[in-house]
């Protein structure tokens, strides 16, 4: 049993955005030199999650209206008054609570074992950011 770690960089442009990390991650596996195991994919921030679902542009632009629709940027909230990160994003983290930081992906054979329409997102929800980072860690063999 190996264990491979690397972390991504991924830069925002928007204060929401979903960007596919899925190639990324391909390629991870693909170069670690490991065959069979589990990728596990965590964000390693309060205000940017990792989702699994389905690449297709329109839904995408339905993900972001109603990631917007659901928690309002501009809510009362304590968070806001004095952030210790310096940002009004109480919405993000809120936003945050319905959301997974991490998901594990199982592989074999150096493929990803995702489902046809399955694709890896990175869920910017307080951007824009230079530079956001995911981890990724294989075990396996
Ligand atoms: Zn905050």
């Amino acid at each position: 049993m190996q264990i491979v770690t690397k972390i991504i960089s991924v830069e925002t442009v928007s204060p929401v955005e979903i960007i596919d990390i899925t190639p990324e991650i391909r390629n991870t596996v693909c170069s670690s030199g490991l065959r069979d195991g589990t990728i596990t994919v965590i964000s390693r921030h309060t205000t940017a999650f990792i989702n699994i679902n389905e690449k297709e542009d329109r839904l995408l632009e339905d993900m972001v209206t109603f990631i917007k629709r659901l928690v309002p940027r501009d809510g009362n909230y304590s968070h806001n008054i004095s952030p210790i990160d310096g940002r009004d994003n109480a919405h993000s983290h809120l936003l945050g609570l319905f959301m997974n930081a991490s998901e594990s992906i199982p592989f074999s054979g150096g493929e990803l074992l995702l489902g046809k329409w399955q694709s890896v997102f990175f869920i910017e929800l307080d951007g824009p950011r230079p530079e956001r980072t995911v981890l990724l860690q294989l075990t396996g063999i």
